[in-house]
């Protein structure tokens, strides 16, 4: 029987009121675009992956960001301009952006968190993405290779798989994905993992790990389905029979998996974007940063990109014919929703959702009217 007319428009429907602007991307360009969108009182969201894996927070030292005259750590600036994008009202939520759907209003954007919808979209994922490079890699994705333990860890519940990566990020999904399989290889190419002290110490209280650190993975076998690895550790190789491998290598590639051919890139894989808008060729979506490809990648460029792209969002949905920067003076927001005005924040308050997992969780999101 066919269903009802009603219910299949409501199928359709998000719950709740789109956001009006959501950024995937939680590096410089993303987070400015954020503090910018939420200034000017445009119900913001940020997606990000890992608030460690942007070009930024692998960065040791930053010492020419204007303003900051001391070097400090990537990270360290990174957490600055996230709690001020928060203070804004911007919420922040960590999660992968898997696919989307662009070309309807509002725009789908799905997550490992859940789905989302925005009347305009920024995209800001940066170029340091990996392609897959080991042999048999890219045969079976999807077949026992993935990049996303909060999407497909529990469908190696009991089984043996291994997790290749040495960040932050790679930590944090062995971490997930410990929590499911029987036992979990954590292969490394360095000896020390390029990660934080506490993420490397968590991660070593777990009991079903077995470290192979300073060691490369140079096959992934599998006829249809992964059925093991092939690992090289000083000049001497092995076969480990697992059935999952989930990968957190870093590359230097444009991070645009997640779009589907939606968007129109350059032949070097960049986002094309309008120089002077940041628009893309899908009316209400930008791009800003090193996934947009440029010459000289700096923080300060992404930032700056990040700002022309939420004001020009920002312009874009009141259909104004100038954009606007001065937001000192109060505005109504285009869709009737209003981002409180944040008070008692901080960067590094968790508050857990009730799923319980950590990949759920909201960075410092205590939104009190700003009026009291
Ligand atoms: C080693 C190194 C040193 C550097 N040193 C300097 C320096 O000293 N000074 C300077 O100005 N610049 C420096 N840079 C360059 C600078 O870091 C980059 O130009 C800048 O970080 C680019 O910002 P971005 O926001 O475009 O991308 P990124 O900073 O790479 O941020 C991208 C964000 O997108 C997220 N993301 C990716 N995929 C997804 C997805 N599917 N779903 C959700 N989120 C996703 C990532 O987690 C990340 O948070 C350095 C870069 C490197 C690699």
């Amino acid at each position: 029987m066919l269903a009802p007319l009603s219910l299949e428009l409501q199928l359709d429907l998000p719950d709740e009121e789109p956001y009006d602007v959501v950024i995937i991307g939680g590096g410089p360009a993303g987070l400015t675009a954020a503090i910018y969108a939420a200034r000017a009182k445009l119900k913001t969201l940020v997606l990000d992956k890992h608030p460690r894996t942007s070009a930024l927070g692998m960065t040791r030292k930053i010492e020419n960001y204007p303003g900051i005259p001391k070097p400090i750590s990537g990270s360290e600036l990174l957490d600055i301009f996230r709690s001020q994008a928060i203070q804004f009202g911007a919420e922040y939520i960590q999660a992968q952006v898997t696919s989307v759907d662009l070309l309807k209003d509002p725009k789908e954007v799905i997550s490992s968190a859940g789905t989302f919808y925005g009347h305009t979209v920024i995209i800001a994922t940066g170029a340091m993405g990996h392609k897959p490079s080991i042999p048999g890699e890219a045969e079976l994705i999807g077949r026992g290779v993935s990049y996303c333990a909060v999407c497909d860890a529990p469908f190696f519940a009991g089984k043996d798989v291994a997790v290749i990566g040495d960040n932050d990020e790679a930590l944090d999904e062995l971490e997930f994905v410990g929590k499911f399989v029987k036992s979990v290889y954590f292969i490394s190419p360095h000896r020390e993992p390029r990660a934080s002290a506490q993420s490397f110490e968590r991660a070593k209280k777990l009991p079903n790990v077995v470290w192979l650190m300073g060691t490369r993975v140079t096959a992934i076998e599998g006829n249809g389905k992964v059925t093991g690895i092939t690992v090289e550790r000083e000049g001497k190789r092995e076969r480990l029979p697992v059935s999952g491998v989930f990968i957190y290598l870093v590359g230097a590639h444009p991070v645009t998996d997640f779009l589907n051919g939606q968007i129109e890139l350059t032949p070097q894989g960049c986002i094309r974007v309008d120089p002077e808008t940041k628009m893309t060729n899908v009316p209400g979506v930008f791009a800003v940063g090193d996934v947009t490809c440029k010459e000289i990648r700096q923080v300060v460029i992404a930032a700056a990109e990040g700002a022309v792209a939420a004001l020009e969002a920002e312009k874009f949905l009141r259909k104004r014919a100038k954009a606007r920067s001065d937001w000192a003076k109060t505005e109504s927001p285009p869709n009737g929703s209003v981002p409180a005005q944040s008070k008692n924040l901080s960067s590094t308050e968790i508050v857990s959702l009730p799923s319980g997992e950590r990949r759920w969780e909201h960075f410092a999101l205590k939104r009190e009217a700003a009026s009291d």
